[in-house]
């Protein structure tokens, strides 16, 4: 075969064979996100780029190198969303949401497009669901939304999600930590990495952030952000891990914990499971009370978190824990003949009609490819047609796990239903 095009690397096709997987996460996410009070947002893949050069900030890797940017025909330059608060807070302020009363509780499902090297765990396209919550200062707005995102991991019943917890101060403490980080790393600039040097000037919190081991090394003896907070964010901070342990959710307080955009500010947090290897945070999240207004509008406390689908299934996987399978097709019709083959589709729309799944031969096959086929997609009935059954009315309708069979009137289609439904209900009780 020579195709004339390959899926560009770093990206995944969701076969339909896994598609069921993705589906029934995203089912139990909305669920959770909805008895939370939280509405879907859906944005564009899109947008201008200065929305993430502002929003997603210029010292942070994604901006720095993970873009993908293009100048569309019209000199404009437009970015693939690389994650999903940015073009979330973008509507808000676009259309005003904020004036429909506080707090807006919005929820996402996005792809994201990250220029990084493919790995496990790491892809070019991957995807993200997300909670944001606006106009929120309170701490405990903070414990709520971590509370949600360990209650998405109880319902998957994954108990072995670890989640840490810090907090990153305001602009303020963080000043004074910069100065005293700016100090204390000055000491290593012959053995941090090319990165951290740069970093070193603009932003020396994401040498916290590195992942190059002998940087990691290095900035374990670093000052710690939680001894720079200032009373009002060591009082946030406080109040937010009250609320935690009220809700009796555990957490350990992890003071390197910086996260990789720059909006943050306070309370920072990550769950982080074991195993799946090196890139083992699988929700990140915090609050950002000053992004809203870097994107232009009113001062707006706001937080929200991003938990990584791909790294999410991955979990699921490792830890054994098994996804329910797709529901099987209740009867497959076999025919053989024109006759036999209308009267096959009128009744498998019959027994769609009453929500059930049900196929029959479109291909025109034999009956034993028909068969074939009938048991590869694990068929519960089955249900040859011919001339004689269409001339007698009848047919026999076989339990494919048994090999019992029926016989059916196929005359008339609610009593072909009704023992259609009656034969499945005794296959269940035997
Ligand atoms: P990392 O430190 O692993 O690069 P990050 O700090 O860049 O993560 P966020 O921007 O906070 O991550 O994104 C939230 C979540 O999205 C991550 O915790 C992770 O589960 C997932 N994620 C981030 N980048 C990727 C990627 N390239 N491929 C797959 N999942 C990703
Ligand atoms: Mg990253």
């Amino acid at each position: 075969m020579a195709l004339i095009a390959k899926k560009i690397k770093g990206t995944e096709d969701i076969l339909p064979r896994d598609s069921f997987k993705w589906q029934f996460l995203e089912k139990v996410l909305s669920d959770e996100a909805r008895v939370y009070g939280f509405s879907e947002i859906r944005t564009p893949v899109f947008e201008q780029t200065a929305l993430f050069q502002r929003g997603v900030g210029e010292g942070t890797d994604v901006v720095q190198k993970e873009m993908y940017t293009f100048e569309t025909k019209g000199g404009e330059s437009l970015t693939l969303r690389p994650e999903g608060t940015a073009g979330a807070a973008r509507a808000l302020l676009e259309h005003g949401l904020y004036n429909d009363g506080l707090p807006i509780k919005a929820h996402y499902f996005t792809t994201c497009y990250r220029y990084e090297k493919p790995q496990a765990g790491r892809q070019r396209e991957f995807h993200q669901f997300g909670m944001e919550v606006y106009g929120a200062s309170d701490p405990i707005a903070d414990a709520e939304l971590i509370c949600a995102a360990s209650s998405i991991f109880d319902r998957l019943q994954l108990p072995n999600i670890r989640l840490e917890i810090n907090s990153i101060g305001c602009p303020e403490c963080r000043k004074n930590y910069h100065a005293a980080l700016k100090e204390y790393f000055s000491q290593f600039t012959d053995t941090l990495c090319s990165t951290c040097m740069s970093r070193l000037e603009k932003n020396p919190m994401r040498i916290l952030d590195c992942k190059s081991p002998i940087c990691k090394e290095i900035a374990e003896g670093a000052p710690k952000i939680t001894d720079f907070l200032c009373e009002e964010c060591d009082n946030h901070f406080k109040k937010v891990q009250e609320y935690l342990n009220a809700a009796e959710i555990e957490f350990t307080v992890n003071p390197s914990i910086v996260r990789g955009l720059d909006y943050y500010t306070n309370t920072v947090f990550e769950f982080i499971s074991d195993s799946i290897g090196a890139q083992s945070t699988v929700c990140g999240g915090g609050r950002y009370n000053g992004l809203i207004e870097e994107l232009g509008g009113s001062p707006l406390p706001s937080l929200g978190f991003a938990i990584g689908l791909e790294r999410l299934l991955m979990v699921i996987e490792a830890e054994g824990l098994e996804i329910p399978a797709p529901e099987k097709d209740m009867l497959y019709i076999a025919a053989l003949g024109d006759k036999a083959q209308v009267k096959a589709f009128e009744l498998v729309r019959e027994v769609r009609e009453t929500g059930l799944k049900a196929q029959f031969d479109i291909v025109g096959r034999g009956l034993k490819a028909q068969m074939k086929y009938a048991n590869k997609i694990g068929a519960k009935f089955s249900m040859v047609l011919g001339d004689n059954e269409i001339e007698n009315g009848k047919a026999m309708l076989k339990n494919m796990t048994s090999g019992e069979q029926t016989e059916v009137s196929i005359n008339d289609a609610h009593i072909f239903i009704e023992n259609l439904l009656s034969a499945d209900l005794a296959s269940e009780m035997n």
